[in-house]
């Protein structure tokens, strides 16, 4: 569980505990039993996309598709998903990157005070893209301007969440001058806030867990697209369930970031596969898993 969204297995557990499915009988109804699901509590968001994942699965099955058919998406568009190289001594950190040349992308976290110094390592060792994340990071716009000239420099593609997200205005001031696309993760949960990003930010990064599941992943992904606005796929560390589930919606972004099953020894599931740096869907009906 992802402790900004304060979130915990004893929430999630007591928010399940809550739901009471008996007056719904038909599991086609989505939009009824996911509003009533949403208007349980506030919050919750990753206890909300459990049972929107399940329910999505089994509606799939029972319809004999997978989701990406059910929305009409094209399996053949998926993107590369990146793959995450974390902070750590020179040495390791060429280690990882070799063990990671299946990948067209990597993504590196930064917004400590040896940014550049990662970068100058991870680019020593491959000529690969690199996406990085900066987790609200840099807090002065000019010097978070100074880096994304030199990131560019550098071979990096996009840069997210540069600034804490309540530095609205600094956003609108580096998204003017920014030579890198810049995205809103911790700054955009839900599908409201993607009309508040849309001048701060060229993209957004949808993640399941924080929007409660795929039906409003899927709504929000069209909405950030009618703005103009890129989309990428994420996740949090987890197993093939989830990002088996989230990247059925991947055909409609430009960049993912589905790693979080390669990162875990405890995946439950076969799912989504990563083949030749790219997100590869399966035939299966659903959210496209099994059980191991
Ligand atoms: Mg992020």
């Amino acid at each position: 569980m992802p402790p900004y969204l304060g979130e915990s297995q004893e929430s999630a557990a007591k928010f399940l505990s809550k739901i009471d499915l008996s007056g719904f009988g038909d599991p086609f109804r989505m939009e009824d039993i996911l509003d009533y699901i949403d208007g349980i509590d506030a919050g919750n968001c990753a206890a909300k996309a459990a049972v929107d994942i399940a329910l999505h699965d089994l509606a799939g099955k029972l319809a004999g598709q997978p989701w990406y058919r059910i929305w009409g998406l094209n399996p053949g568009k998926t993107p590369n998903t990146s793959f995450t190289i974390g902070i750590d001594s020179a040495e390791v950190v060429r280690q990882k990157v070799a063990e990671a040349s299946a990948y067209k992308i990597l993504k590196v976290k930064l917004g400590r005070d040896n940014d550049r110094e990662m970068i100058e390592t991870v680019r020593s060792a491959t000529p690969v893209p690199i996406a990085v994340d900066v987790n609200q990071g840099w807090k002065e716009k000019e010097k978070a301007l100074e880096m994304i000239h030199w990131l560019k420099e550098m071979g990096v593609v996009l840069v997210e969440q540069p600034l804490p997200k309540g530095q609205v205005d600094d956003m609108a001031w580096l998204r003017e001058r920014s030579v890198l696309p810049l995205f809103g993760d911790e700054a955009v949960q839900r599908l409201p806030d993607i009309v508040k990003a849309a001048g701060l930010y060229h993209g957004i990064n949808i993640k399941l867990m924080k929007c409660t599941g795929m039906r409003e992943a899927f709504v929000m992904a069209k909405t950030a697209r009618a703005l103009g606005m890129k989309v990428m796929i994420g996740c949090m560390t987890e197993t093939s369930c989830a990002v088996s589930a989230a990247a059925q919606l991947s055909p409609l972004a430009e960049f993912a970031d589905l790693d979080g099953n390669l990162l875990i020894a405890n995946d439950l599931f076969h799912g989504m596969e990563v083949r030749d740096g790219k997100i590869t869907l399966n035939d299966l009906p659903g959210i496209g898993v099994r059980k191991i």
